[in-house]
């Protein structure tokens, strides 16, 4: 492997906007868009819930320790390393059975070694998938701390933050164990890669079209009012069914 360039060094790594009330965006923007995913924060009278752990490239609990003030439990839409990183800086956490946070989570931040171990061709994908680095960070020495699940889901289980709760939806495709969580009594959707408004990646390794179809025409009958994906900004539910009429036809051509 050749030795990576410097990066320059940035003491500050997420970006955090609240986008609805008690629902934060949290963003990793030094990354690149490839790799950007969200986190969400959503808080509860009893007890938070965070949506996905973002890359692991910096610390969650040094840079926002806020969010682990409220009891915080984490849920995990699917177990990629863009999702996961910061995983085990949670003690409640809770993903699907299929998924797991091991040693064998596929993690690089070169582009092109990252395509060969999830799978897919990316030409033009760059060579080194952050832009900037947190203070006293290696790219090279990147890898996942494994995270194991402290609370399997299954589909149909329910997260109960107090005045809020929300529903596990399995929905495999893009993986084995990919889910979304439903809060019904408003139509929010944590939907992870399941759904967002981008080309959907259903050619990986693991992924498995047929499922994937079959998640998408479950999704489109529910009665969705915002969805808040794995990666870039949130949807109404006429979106969300256009996409899945979209991926739906150019599918089963
Ligand atoms: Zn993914």
């Amino acid at each position: 492997m050749t030795g990576l360039p410097p990066l320059p060094v940035v003491a500050t790594w997420f970006r955090r906007a609240e986008v609805a009330p008690g629902i934060a965006r949290i963003e990793e923007p030094h990354v690149h868009e490839f790799l950007r995913a969200n986190i969400w924060h959503v808080r509860g009278r009893d007890r938070d819930l965070i949506v996905d752990a973002g890359l692991g490239v910096a610390s969650l609990r040094e840079h926002l320790p806020d969010l682990f003030a409220h009891d915080p439990i984490l849920a995990l839409t699917h177990a990629h390393l863009d999702h996961v990183g910061s995983a085990h800086e949670f003690s409640d956490r809770r993903m699907h059975r299929l998924s797991s946070v091991d040693a064998h989570t596929a993690a690089s931040l070169r582009g092109p070694e990252l395509a060969e171990l999830l799978g897919f061709d990316a030409p033009g994908i760059p060579d080194l998938l952050i832009e900037s680095a947190p203070i006293g960070f290696d790219p090279a020495a990147y890898a996942i701390r494994p995270a194991p699940s402290t609370s399997p889901l299954e589909d149909g289980d329910v997260i109960e933050l107090g005045d809020r709760r929300v529903t596990v939806l399995h929905l495999p495709g893009h993986t084995p164990g990919s889910i979304c969580l439903f809060d019904e009594a408003s139509g929010a959707l944590f939907s992870g890669d399941v759904i967002y408004d981008d080309i959907l990646l259903d050619e990986l390794q693991e992924s498995d079209i047929d499922q994937y179809v079959a998640s998408m025409l479950r999704l489109s009958i529910l009665p969705v009012r915002t969805v808040y994906p794995g990666h870039g900004d949130p949807f109404d539910g006429g979106r969300m069914r256009e996409i899945i009429a979209d991926y739906v036809s150019a599918r089963r051509r």
